[in-house]
């Protein structure tokens, strides 16, 4: 699996609307927002899919989950709610192949997804 949109994010070669960075993880608004708050958080590490994890990335996937909890409180919408998605693969949804946590807030979200 090679590079993808999210890899020339990360090397900034295109812009994106970056709220969140660290050595290894960066937020950054979602160009199609489903929600009022819509931010996708991503390794710098170019893993494809959640099948693509090993034991090694474990920390990575905790931080990652991390770093959207700690958006929230920042943000202020943590007690209200929001929600974590990462889509695997055709029939999870999943349309670029880096891994990403799509953290959505800001209204309802209803349940089950489509
Ligand atoms: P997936 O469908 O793979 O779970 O989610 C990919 C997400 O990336 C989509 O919500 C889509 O709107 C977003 N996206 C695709 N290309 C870009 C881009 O160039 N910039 C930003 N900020 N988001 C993108």
């Amino acid at each position: 699996m090679g590079d993808t949109i999210f890899g020339k994010i990360i090397r900034r070669e295109i812009p994106a609307d970056i709220v969140y960075e660290d050595d290894e993880i960066i937020g950054f608004r979602d160009v199609n927002p489903q929600a009022p708050v819509h931010v996708l958080f991503i390794p710098r590490k170019p893993i494809a899919t959640l099948n693509d994890a090993t034991a090694d990335d474990a920390t990575l996937l905790g931080k990652l989950l991390l770093a959207c909890a700690g958006y929230a409180k920042r943000e202020g919408f943590a007690e209200q709610g929001y929600r974590t998605v990462i889509n695997c693969n055709e029939h999870g949804g999943q349309t670029v192949y880096h891994i990403h946590v799509h953290l959505l807030a800001g209204r309802s979200l209803h349940w089950p997804p489509g």
